[in-house]
Parts: C-alpha cells; structure tokens; sequence
C-alpha cells in the first residue's frame, strides 16, 4: 500500500451547454406537438425590435431558427426608428391580444427616446417570456413563479442537468443585474442555496468568493475572476459574454478550470442554453393561456 496522495483531478469537470439545450428543445418538441395536435395551431414567438441593429438582426435569426426547429411560428416586426413610445405600446397591446400570440420579446436596447419602462408597462405578463415584467421579476423574488428570464433559467437548468447539488451550499453570485445577477441569485435562493450577491461596490471581493462551493459571475469584463479567487474544487458559472479581440470570452479567467470542480466555460457553457430556456417559457405561456399548464400569472 502506497500512502502517497491521490492524484490531483486533471481540471475542472466542463459543464457544457449543448446537451442541456439539446435535451430541453426536445422535451419541449414533444410537448409543443402535443400542444399543436389539441388546438390546432402552433403558438406564435414575436420579437419586436426599434431601430434594429446588426446584433439584433442577428438575435432575432437565431431565435427565428430556434422557435422553428422545436415547431413554434414566429413572427418578426422590425419597427422604424421614428416609432415613439406610443407607437411601441400600441404595438404591444395588439400582441397581447393576439390569441395564437403565446411569447413577446422586445429587443434592448431600444433607442434613447423609448424608456424601457414603455415595454415593462405595457407587456401582458403572461406573454413577457423574457422575464423583463415587474410582474414577473416581483413573482421571482417571491418565489411565486412566473418567467425567469432564460440566461438564469437557464444556468439553473445546467445544474440539474449535470446533477450539482444547489440546497445546503454557498452560492455566490458576482453581479446583479435585472437580466442575469439578481433572477440568478433568486433561483438559487429558491433552490436552497445559501446565497451572497456581490457587486462593483462589495469590498474584499476575493474573500467572498472564495467561499463559495458554487460562484456564478455575471459581470461583464474578461478575466474578472482569476485562480485565486476560487475556492478549489467550486462549480463556477460563468455567464460573461465578452467580444474580444481574441474572440469570445468569459468574465473567468480561462486559468481558473485548474482550480475549479467544474465550470462552465465560455464559449459553450450557459450560452446554448438560455434560448432554450426561452423557448421552455414560450411553451409554458401557451399551455397557461389554455389553462393547461401551472403558472401562477
Ligand atoms: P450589467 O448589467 O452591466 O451588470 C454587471 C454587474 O456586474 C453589475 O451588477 C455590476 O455591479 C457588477 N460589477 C461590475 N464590475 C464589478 C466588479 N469589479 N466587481 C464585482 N461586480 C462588478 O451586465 P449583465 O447584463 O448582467 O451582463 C453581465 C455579463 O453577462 C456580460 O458579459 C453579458 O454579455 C453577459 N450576459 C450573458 C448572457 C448569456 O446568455 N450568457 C445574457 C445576458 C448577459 P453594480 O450593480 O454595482 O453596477
């Protein structure tokens, strides 16, 4: 018998995206088939843009793409950017009354001279599948359910999928903002984490995540988070989408897998995930609108 160490793992154990989304689009096929073969008609995604640009021209193709290959209609208004605020809500207000209209999402940023609160006002809750309502977000923090946007839905969907446990563990969370950081912070909550939120202002940053058993980061800057920062063996979320000169990067330092558990890497972690998270809340918003499906709205 030997008594020297085990040896060290080889590196963090890679969380990725594409069978997580790969498994969620075909369970909500199905259901949508389903969905489809009782009311006789496929629910329509809409995506409403103002002065769209390049990137959300290409947002919304991929969305198209996606919403098609698990059997959603889709339809597209691309609006001018003379279109005021009123002009938006009256667009919106059509949508929700639109029957075979099941999930609306409006791209941001829209131009300056729209608040976003036109959209936050006038979206049907039952039809905001991108979680953006005050409805929505306050059913969150409430733990009464309602449409989490899809990056968080979809970061708690990979770690069911790859069975990390969430109840009794330190989460932390870098960032909070209403998109990412705070539904995130919540879902863990309501998943039993012992959760820390932290921000630009929290002090002793390092200290704070190097307590966490699972630390999600959502900050915005490549290489936010380094080695030393991570407590060995962590399960780190990483949901930083950065264009780089180098390409695609992580708000995680791509060092850190040596020290982390697992991790979910960017590219091909949370990314592929959080359209299909969407698309699971367009199906969800379909079967409520029938009364089909448990959705507190
Ligand atoms: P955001 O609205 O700019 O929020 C950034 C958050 O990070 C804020 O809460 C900010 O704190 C915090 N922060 C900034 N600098 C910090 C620092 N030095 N230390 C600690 N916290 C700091 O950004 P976001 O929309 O959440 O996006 C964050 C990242 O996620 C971006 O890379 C974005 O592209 C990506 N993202 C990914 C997806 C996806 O599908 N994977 C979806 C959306 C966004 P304060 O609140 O104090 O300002």
């Amino acid at each position: 018998m030997s008594d020297a160490q085990p040896p060290q793992p080889p590196g963090a154990r890679l969380l990725l995206g594409k069978p997580v989304a790969a498994s969620l689009n075909a369970e909500t096929k199905t259901r949508l088939a389903a969905f489809v073969g009782r009311h006789g008609y496929a629910p329509i995604l809409a995506v409403v843009s103002v002065a769209a640009t390049p990137e959300a021209t290409r947002y919304t193709d991929t969305l198209r793409r996606g919403a098609a290959a698990v059997g959603f209609a889709f339809e597209r208004m691309d609006l001018p950017v003379e279109t005021d605020a009123a002009a938006l809500a009256a667009q919106l207000r059509e949508l929700n009354g639109s029957a075979q209209v099941a999930g609306v999402i409006v791209m941001t940023p829209l131009p300056p001279h729209i608040p976003f609160a036109t959209v936050e006002e006038t979206l049907d809750p039952r039809k905001d599948v991108d979680g953006v309502t005050p409805a929505n977000a306050g059913r969150l923090a409430l733990g009464l359910g309602g449409f989490a946007p899809g990056t968080p839905a979809g970061g708690i969907a990979l770690l069911a999928h790859y069975d990390i446990p969430v109840a009794g563990r330190r989460a932390v969370m870098v960032g909070r903002s209403n998109v990412v950081g705070r539904p995130f912070a919540l879902l863990l909550l309501h998943a039993d984490a012992t959760v820390t939120v932290a921000h630009s202002r929290t002090g002793n940053l390092a200290a704070i995540t190097r307590e966490a058993d699972i630390l999600a980061v959502a900050v915005g800057r490549p290489g936010a988070i380094t080695p030393e920062m991570v407590r060995p063996g962590a399960v780190v979320i990483d949901f930083g989408t950065n264009y780089t000169a180098d390409g695609l990067r992580g708000d995680v330092a791509p060092e850190v897998a040596a020290v982390a558990g697992a991790m979910a890497p960017v590219p091909g972690g949370t990314g592929p995930v959080t359209n299909a998270a969407l698309l699971r809340n367009v199906l969800h918003a379909a079967e409520a609108a029938h009364g089909e499906q448990q959705n507190p709205l």
